[in-house]
């Protein structure tokens, strides 16, 4: 059995990006207009490249930014984590991180809960000096129905359970590519995933439950 983990709401209660942006001190309107653009790409009606373009342009970031990012996100770890981590017959070796987000900030924070370096996979910042006005869209994760891509080469033992709050988690259960689907909703309550995933679970005690019963 396998367990993947979405990084943006679902490990964390919040979108990293809107963080940095905060971070980055844009004004309200550009903020607002990151968040609506990311929404836009988490239920499928811009692609996810696209999504990430634009945000990346918008927040204007440098790398200097990263550290408090990572700070703040270590604060926003679900605190329900505990009953994953805890669950020592799939946690760590068992359990992967695939997220649209960036490697730069999800890997000190993945691996400061305990998960392998070897199990993370994320996006990577394009830099020019310090600034970040970019993403590397060679990498499987940065394509389209890229989470699907990223479990296509990884050919893990089945039952696959993926665990995500957007419409890229939901994706891997429409293609094949996992066996169950479980939509979280600590953070978000989307209707149009929620509507279509074989179950849904708002912290990971239920989660842990529910993959017990199944086994
Ligand atoms: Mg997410």
């Amino acid at each position: 059995m396998n367990i993947i983990l979405d990084f943006d709401s679902t490990l964390i209660q919040a979108e990293s990006l809107d963080i940095l942006a905060a971070i980055c001190n844009r004004s309200e309107a550009i903020q607002e207009e990151i968040k609506h653009i990311a929404n836009l790409g988490m239920v499928g009606e811009i692609s996810i490249q696209e999504s990430l373009s634009q945000r990346i342009k918008l927040i204007n970031a440098s790398t200097s930014d990263l550290n408090e990012l990572i700070v703040k996100l270590i604060s926003f770890i679900s605190p329900s984590i505990e009953a994953l981590t805890d669950f020592k017959s799939i946690f760590p070796k068992n359990c992967y991180l695939v997220s649209g987000g960036f490697l730069e900030y999800i890997m000190p924070v993945c691996k400061r809960i305990g998960f392998l370096e070897s199990n993370i996979f994320a996006n990577q910042f394009v830099l020019n000096d310090d600034n970040i006005i970019d993403f590397n869209r060679n990498l499987p994760i940065a394509q389209n129905m890229g989470k699907v891509k990223v479990l296509n080469e990884l050919k893990l033992s089945r039952p696959i359970y993926m665990i995500g709050d957007g419409y890229t988690d939901l994706e891997t259960k429409l293609q094949g590519s996992v066996d169950v689907f479980i939509a979280y909703t600590e953070t978000v309550y989307r209707n149009a995933i929620v509507n279509k995933a074989d179950e849904v679970c708002s912290d990971f005690y239920e989660i842990v439950k529910l993959i017990k019963d199944n086994d």
